[in-house]
């Protein structure tokens, strides 16, 4: 008898219970007329909203255009924490009517988009003693400004400095967006000759495979722009693989449904990709559920049948994205409309945003409950930006992680041999003996030292 012939009166597997119709709100979408709910936009039709030259046009770039928008949604009080918030904020308010729409108003404190874009003073907190504006060190590692070759076989290319949206806990705060009270920035404007010096460069380096093309954002790229980088880089015999970074189908999904010139573009340069065999995909930015919506669904379902794969990277934040259940909603939401998580990013170390860091015990917790919850290949990686120009490390990879001090220690032999790179957990985690030490520059190098020297025992 065959060892898998079936007894006859076997007991039988219990049946799965059925699941909670709860885990299953991943799927349900927000559909119509939400935006109406903004006095500003009470008698917007749908056609007007879904124009990206319309959300374009009423973008919000200043606290008066907010209040504006607002009217009495608001207290006078909110709106002035915000300008408080602005002054002191390493980057300018740009918000789409999109993302106004979707930020609940009712609880502005807690609103998880509010809190990704609009700084209110009242919740600031100090910054860690270490944090910096270009805490990757993307400028150290550029042979051409606006062109980071750190990894071996791979290059980011900043092809501008705007974006549609800006983000609190942009890592590029150096250098995107405008002026702001607090930082003057790096320039890295569209340029022919900045970006043909780019071009020339990655042509003269045959190792180079992998382009990354971001700014910046490539949603503010003009159609005949991505075509005239898509063309020079398709026609870089060693490079086989684009991404286009975008934030935008976050932000307003509406371009990719009305901006034909500009879809028709990327489909082309990524046909003629195809016919080349070489990889042209776009990467996005997702952090939270409630970012995707019907509208970015049509978005997406736009993408899917040109061919266009999407994939995501995202940052986790405090109060935005924290929690096992918002990350694996986000993650299967994602699943939904055809975006495949990528990475999930611990907050880099910049400066101004202390109140949306996590600590790496965080990541490591959340990380725990995403996997197996979803298709394998669904799945992101939760990585740190190796502050310092290490790259991204796998999060669990630290040679040491001292929960106390909150300092972890990685290294990357493959991009920078032989280096220690560390990750510094936020101060207001820690005991209160702890940040006492952090407070006195003098304990500084003895932690590190610590840290260090227990990282040196583990390392092969
Ligand atoms: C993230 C990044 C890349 C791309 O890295 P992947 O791990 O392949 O996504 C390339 N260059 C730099 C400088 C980067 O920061
Ligand atoms: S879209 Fe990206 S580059 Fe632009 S501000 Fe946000 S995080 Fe920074």
């Amino acid at each position: 008898m065959s060892a898998l012939h079936v007894v006859p009166n076997d007991p039988i597997v219990p049946k799965k219970p059925p699941v909670d119709p709860k885990t299953l709100g991943y799927r349900e979408l927000l559909r119509g007329a939400f935006w109406q709910r903004i006095p500003a936009y009470a008698s917007v039709t749908e056609e007007q909203f879904l124009d990206h030259n319309w959300q374009a046009k009423h973008t919000i770039t200043n606290p008066a255009k907010l209040l504006a928008a607002l009217q009495n949604l608001v207290s006078p009080q909110f709106i002035e924490d915000a300008e408080q918030g602005f002054k002191r904020a390493p980057m300018t308010i740009r918000v789409s009517p999109y993302l106004l729409s979707l930020i609940d108003w009712e609880k502005p404190y807690e609103d998880p988009l509010r809190i990704q874009f609009i700084p209110v003073a009242s919740r600031l907190l100090p910054d860690h003693p270490k944090l910096d504006l270009d805490s990757l060190h993307e400028q150290a590692d550029a042979p051409v400004q606006g062109l980071t070759h750190r990894y071996p076989d791979k290059a980011l290319f900043l092809a501008l400095d705007t974006c549609p949206v800006y983000c609190r806990f942009c890592t590029r705060s150096y250098a995107v967006g405008i002026d702001t009270d607090e930082v003057e920035k790096v320039s890295l404007k569209v340029s022919n000759e900045r970006w043909a010096r780019a071009f020339e460069y990655i042509r003269s380096r045959p190792e180079l495979e992998d382009i990354v093309i971001s700014g910046g954002d490539a949603y503010q790229l003009r159609a005949t722009q991505i075509e005239e980088i898509g063309e020079a880089l398709l026609g870089s015999p060693n490079v086989r693989r684009m991404r286009f970074a975008t934030k935008g189908p976050a932000v307003m999904p509406q371009k990719i449904l009305t901006d034909h010139a500009w879809v028709d573009a990327l489909t082309r340069v990524v046909e003629k990709g195809r016919k080349l065999h070489k990889e042209v995909v776009l990467h996005t930015h997702f952090n939270h559920p409630k970012e995707i919506t019907g509208i970015t669904e049509d978005a997406m379902n736009k993408l899917m049948e040109r061919g266009i794969t999407v994939r995501n990277q995202s940052v986790l934040q405090r109060g935005v994205n924290d929690s096992p259940e918002t990350m694996t909603e986000l993650v299967k939401r994602m699943g939904h409309v055809n975006v495949h998580p990528y990475y999930v990013y611990v907050h880099d170390l910049v400066t101004g945003v202390e109140d949306l860091r996590t600590s790496v015990d965080t990541a490591l917790f959340i990380e725990k409950h995403v996997r197996g919850s979803t298709a394998g290949f669904n799945t992101p990686l939760f990585v740190v930006d190796a502050p310092g120009g290490g790259g991204k490390r796998d999060v669990h990879s630290f040679e040491y992680y001292d929960r106390e001090s909150g300092i972890s220690v990685y290294q990357a032999p493959s991009v920078k041999p032989g280096q220690f790179f560390l990750y510094y957990d936020p101060l207001h985690q820690l005991s209160t003996a702890i940040q006492r030490r952090w407070a006195d520059p003098g304990e500084h190098e003895q932690m590190i030292a610590a840290a260090i020297a227990k990282a040196k025992e583990r390392v092969r």
